[in-house]
């Protein structure tokens, strides 16, 4: 099989790819792989096995038509990691967002259609729901996203339903919590808090920090992913759930792996629009797929304090940005 990743040079992308070229799945002992990455600050080189002669890395930008239509002839299926993530950046300045995420997804989309590859699975987010104050979302709840991030992610996630229902494109979704691990971004609130606390400083917590996440390990989702890859339904989509905490409690719990405590807690303002709680069923790709998560809370978490507690060289030229954790 040829497969193409959009975005594997980033977090999840990255771990993605690692993981399929490592002989870790099951039936892609042979895949190929081609990274289409625009390497922006997000995505890095350094997260890839790119000596592997499995691997192929291709620069570019989803929103470059002409590149897509060059480079998808040949590859049997694509996995649509690539987008803008932060939603801190997302309010900031939406537009990029609106560009990659959106129109980029309906440009990949419509290279696939147009060159003949056979399924995509788009990488769409439990923040395309909202916020929910009780109870969790099955798949058929309505989009209702709050940040310019989860909007552009949902605009995606919509066109991703509509070349299945118009053009009868294979396209499958997944709608994922929050994940963690190495090689995560210290933009995002766990390796920022890991890496202030690994350096001395304080860890910046919005608001009240009542706010609720569900926490799932980055190799549980890219099981999840891999999954609705080789067995997912056309034009499904999966909820993908974790443990669910308040950003309070998880503080606290990286504050025990890092042997400090509460006094290196700076409170700040909420972010704007902040969502208060996330909650998915993911009962369908659970009976649907088998999927089970394997990584307990606790074990990913220490596990990935250790990572940065290894691997300063790879976080330490990414964290001269100051913007809050998200
Ligand atoms: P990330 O920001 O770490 O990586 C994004 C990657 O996409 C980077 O390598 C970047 O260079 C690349 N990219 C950005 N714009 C591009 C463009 N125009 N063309 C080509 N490549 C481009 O993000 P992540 O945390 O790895 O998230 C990956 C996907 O998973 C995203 O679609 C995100 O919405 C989704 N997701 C993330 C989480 C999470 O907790 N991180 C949870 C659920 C879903």
């Amino acid at each position: 099989m040829r497969l193409l990743v959009t975005g594997g040079a980033g977090f999840i992308g990255s771990h993605y790819v690692r993981r399929l070229l490592s002989g870790a799945c099951p039936g892609h002992e042979e895949t190929y792989v081609t990274v289409l990455d625009k390497l922006t600050y997000a995505g890095n080189t350094a997260n890839l096995p790119m000596d592997h002669p499995r691997l192929t890395l291709v620069r570019g930008d989803v929103c470059d038509r002409r590149l897509l239509l060059d480079t998808l002839p040949g590859h049997d299926a694509v996995v649509h990691f690539a987008a803008e993530s932060h939603v801190d950046r997302s309010i900031h300045d939406a537009s990029v967002f609106a560009r990659t995420n959106v129109v980029g997804t309906q440009n990949l989309l419509d290279s696939c259609l147009h060159t003949g590859v056979r399924k995509v699975v788009h990488v769409s987010t439990d923040e395309v729901y909202g916020s929910i104050g009780e109870g969790s979302w099955t798949e058929d709840h309505p989009l209702l996203p709050n940040s310019p991030y989860a909007a552009s992610k949902a605009g995606a996630d919509l066109m991703a339903r509509a070349y299945w229902r118009t053009h009868g494109l294979d396209v499958s979704v997944t709608r994922c919590s929050n994940n963690y691990g190495p090689y995560q971004h210290p933009e995002k609130m766990i390796p920022r808090f890991v890496t202030n606390l690994l350096d001395g400083r304080d860890v910046p917590l919005y608001g009240d920090g009542r706010h609720m996440r569900e926490w799932l390990h980055v190799d549980d989702h890219c099981r999840a992913v891999q999954l609705v890859l080789d067995k997912g339904e056309p034009g499904a989509r999966y909820n993908i759930g974790g443990l669910e905490l308040s950003n309070e409690e998880l503080t606290r719990r990286l504050l025990r792996l890092c042997g400090a405590d509460w006094s290196r807690v700076r409170p700040v303002a909420d972010r704007k629009g902040h969502d208060r709680r996330y909650s998915v069923d993911d009962t369908r790709i659970r009976d649907e797929l088998g999927f089970e998560p394997r990584v307990p809370l606790d074990e990913g978490l220490a596990g990935a304090v250790r990572w940065y507690r290894d691997n300063r060289a790879w976080w330490e030229p990414l964290t001269h940005t100051d913007g809050e954790a998200g």
